[in-house]
């Protein structure tokens, strides 16, 4: 898997700081802008955060180049509405090379290794025969499984991100998605620290929301995510 961020709003702490002073000031933007490129905007921040006024960090966007992942894992990911994507396309691409994720509890036997590759080089060979028979690829791709690598070009919002690293850095999310949104926490944590500073499952910052589901290791988990 990669994962890379491609581009975000300049100065996102500072774009959302602006942003939330203008809403308890009277001063002039040109005024704010001065103030906010002045000082650090840490406790101010941590304070807007705190209190839920999360509409400001809406000002932030960040664009991320995914690659490598799971059908399987972009399905889950598009469930998140609040976001731009853009994937490639199983209708207009013609897969030229079998590319798949192999999880972990497979690849760690084996026997079942071999499996598993297997019957992923029948279904791509059975996919390769039809496209040369002249099935249109957007058919063939019936055949291709949740496995089957794609890359997807994502923009979430800061406001988004702290939702989706809070459901899906979390133990109980499923690994791949666990480890994708993970490094995208790991890359927007280096460009807006004060923003993802708590970042990650709910007992990152607080006490854990999952209930009977818990992992049973919030410290473990709480010292991972601050360490990021
Ligand atoms: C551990 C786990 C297990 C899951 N299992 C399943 C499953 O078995 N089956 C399944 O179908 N899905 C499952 N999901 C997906 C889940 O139901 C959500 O679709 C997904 O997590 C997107 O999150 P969201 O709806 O909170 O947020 P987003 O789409 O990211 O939206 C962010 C927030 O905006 C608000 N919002 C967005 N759209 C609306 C709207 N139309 N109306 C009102 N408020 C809105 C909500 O407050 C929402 O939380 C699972 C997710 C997780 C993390």
């Amino acid at each position: 898997m990669k994962v890379n961020l491609l581009n975000f709003t300049p100065e996102p702490e500072k774009t959302v700081s602006l942003a939330a002073k203008l809403c308890y000031s009277d001063s002039t933007i040109g005024e704010l802008e001065d103030r906010v490129k002045e000082s650090s905007q840490e406790k101010f921040l941590g304070k807007i955060i705190k209190m839920g006024h999360l509409s400001v960090l809406e000002h932030a966007s960040f664009v991320f180049g995914i690659e490598g992942i799971s059908r399987a894992t972009s399905h889950q990911l598009v469930r998140h509405r609040l976001a731009s994507y853009s994937q490639q396309s199983q209708r207009y691409v013609t897969v030229s090379s079998p590319e798949y994720v192999i999880p972990g509890s497979i690849k760690k036997d084996a026997a079942k290794r071999k499996r598993f590759e297997t019957e992923m080089k029948r279904i791509y060979r059975l996919y390769k025969e039809l496209v040369e028979e002249g099935v249109p690829a957007e058919d063939a791709r019936y055949l291709l499984p949740n496995a089957a690598c794609t890359k997807i070009i994502v923009t979430m919002n800061a406001r988004e991100l702290l939702h989706f690293f809070n459901l899906r850095c979390c133990e109980r999310a499923q690994w791949e998605i666990r480890e994708m949104a993970t490094l995208m926490l790991s890359l927007v944590k280096k460009e807006a620290p004060l923003i993802f500073r708590d970042s990650g499952p709910s007992c990152v910052a607080g006490a854990c929301g999952e209930g009977k589901m818990t992992c049973g290791k919030p410290r473990e988990i709480r010292e991972k995510f601050r360490q990021l």
